[in-house]
């Protein structure tokens, strides 16, 4: 349902939650975020942005690089397991989606034959796991690439931010019938799937279009197409202010 990301140099957490207040009024069950901090730090469950910022007060998770989610279930459950983000097998990847993955069943069937568990009633989860099944099948498989060719896998929509431990100093973006956008902070970047998150960090957004993914660092962003087409995107400036 909804999607902020952030990387720089601040506290992400902090901006991350802020982010999924500003979402709230789209509705949702569940929320959670993952911070990169040298591992993946996951809080996730069941019920309201304010049950993830307790557990947050209460066990302080560091990190200048997370992603977060609220979820509205359409696969699985709204229950605590279910909530994204979701991980790989091995704890590498975490990712957070909004859409559905219709093909799910069938890919799932093909990761579980070739010996992958799955913890999950949800369509997510396969990503996850096909990223890692990719990344770990070929060799020098870069995380981006691991992305790209899952994706060309996947049929059905999806708005996706993507950590990989092997390369914390990135933020993995997809859109295909979902949105999500960039906000370009000064050494730091902003990623969510409508602008209010990103209103009174920054007015400089880039929209990405279906079939476009993004490869987000501190510094900046690079956009390609899902076939790996560099492309040039426009900058707009958003005229809201909170
Ligand atoms: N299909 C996913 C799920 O059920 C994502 C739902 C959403 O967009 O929040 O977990």
């Amino acid at each position: 349902c909804g999607i902020v990301g952030y990387i720089g140099n601040r506290q992400a957490s902090d901006i991350i939650v802020k982010g999924l207040e500003r979402l709230e009024y789209r509705g949702y069950d569940s929320a959670g975020i993952a911070l990169m901090n040298g591992q993946l730090d996951i809080k996730k469950g069941k019920g309201k942005v304010e049950t993830l910022k307790n557990k947050l007060e209460a066990d302080p998770s560091e990190g200048d690089t997370g992603i977060g989610h609220t979820r509205w279930a359409t696969h699985g459950a709204p229950n605590d397991i279910n909530s994204h983000p979701h991980v790989s097998q091995s704890g590498n990847i975490a990712l957070v989606h909004n859409g559905i993955i219709e093909n799910y069943n069938s890919l799932k069937k093909e990761l579980k034959n070739k010996g992958r568990t799955f913890h999950t009633d949800t369509d997510t989860e396969v990503i996850a796991q096909l990223i890692e099944e990719v990344y770990e099948d070929g060799e020098g498989v870069s995380f981006e690439k691991a992305v790209r060719l899952a994706l060309k896998q996947v049929v059905g929509t999806y708005g996706l931010a993507i950590l990989h431990i092997d390369e914390p100093d990135r933020i993995i973006v997809a859109r295909k019938g979902s949105p999500l956008l960039l906000g370009i902070g000064d050494g730091e970047m902003f990623i969510a799937s409508d602008a209010s998150p990103i209103v009174g960090h920054t007015n400089k957004v880039v929209y990405l279009d279906d079939g476009e993914m993004a490869i987000v660092t501190k510094e900046g962003y690079e956009v390609k197409t899902i076939e790996d087409v560099p492309l040039t995107k426009k900058v707009h400036e958003l005229a809201l202010s909170l």
